[in-house]
């Protein structure tokens, strides 16, 4: 069985303590330490400021890390904006782009996606790329429609299985103790694996499930066959249950 992938979603959260003292209560929790190969597969995705600090702990432990965006361009005069390098720079190898987060409150469309995953493509990232339907947009029957758009219109000819993965985040499960059914997501999951496929011969995506998923429901949802990984938001906040949940991915039960 290939090993399943884990990525926390801090969002807008924390202080330079709380990094320090979550990855203490994390190797507190998490017994037996993890083989350096199987905790390469769990990713933090901290605040931009706290990168750089976290990147000795969370290395010597084995994890990766994260970035939660990227800028859509190289270098230049775009204030604020951090750039694809400059992560790689800072010892990330993952980048989430595309979080309906950003779509809803910054109105990112797929046609920025596409041009941030290049970036990060090109500078050596492996992006999660996030897609999923709002409840509307399901209850009007149009859930395969947004995924195939989100997929066609972002993902660019330089995908691979190694440089992106796939996060199924249907959005009214986010932060609202919702979940589909197993079905629906085992299902859902197929299709999008159908879809990316006949947009990039030759990718054979991994998808991850995201959306209130937590200590509870973990085992369940991680066990499912088409479930590559999780991407786990509030419930990655705390070390505790960030912890039962790493116990619950099928290579450590
Ligand atoms: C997310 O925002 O990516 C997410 C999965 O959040 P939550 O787990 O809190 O629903």
């Amino acid at each position: 069985m290939s090993s399943k992938i884990l990525i926390a979603n801090w969002k807008m959260n924390g202080t330079l303590d709380f990094c320090f003292s979550y990855f203490e209560s994390l190797g507190k929790e998490v017994a037996p330490p993890m083989l350096p190969e199987r905790a390469r597969n769990i990713v933090f995705c901290a605040p931009f400021p706290y990168l750089f600090a976290l990147q000795g702990r969370l290395l010597e432990k084995g994890y990766s890390l994260g970035g939660q965006d990227c800028a859509a361009y190289d270098a230049g005069a775009y204030t604020g904006e951090v750039s694809a390098a400059m992560l790689s720079d800072t010892g990330v190898s993952y980048v989430l782009v595309g979080h309906s987060e950003r779509r809803s409150y910054l109105g990112e469309s797929n046609e920025i996606c596409r041009l941030k995953i290049q970036q990060a493509h090109d500078k050596g990232l492996t992006v999660i790329y996030c897609i999923g339907e709002t409840l509307s947009q399901r209850k009007e029957g149009a859930l395969e429609n947004v995924l195939k758009e989100q997929i066609q219109d972002a993902l660019p000819k330089s995908v691979t299985y190694e440089n992106t993965l796939l996060a199924y985040e249907p959005v009214w499960a986010i932060g609202t103790g919702q979940t589909p059914t197993l079905e629906d997501i085992e299902e859902t999951h197929m299709l999008i694996k159908a879809l990316a496929g006949s947009h990039c011969k030759n990718y054979s995506a991994r998808v991850l499930y995201g959306g209130s998923l937590n200590e509870k429901n973990a085992r369940e949802i991680l066990a499912l066959s088409k479930v590559d990984g999780a991407l786990v938001g509030g419930a990655s906040l705390k070390p505790e249950k960030m912890a039962q949940i790493i116990s619950l991915m099928p290579e450590n039960v």
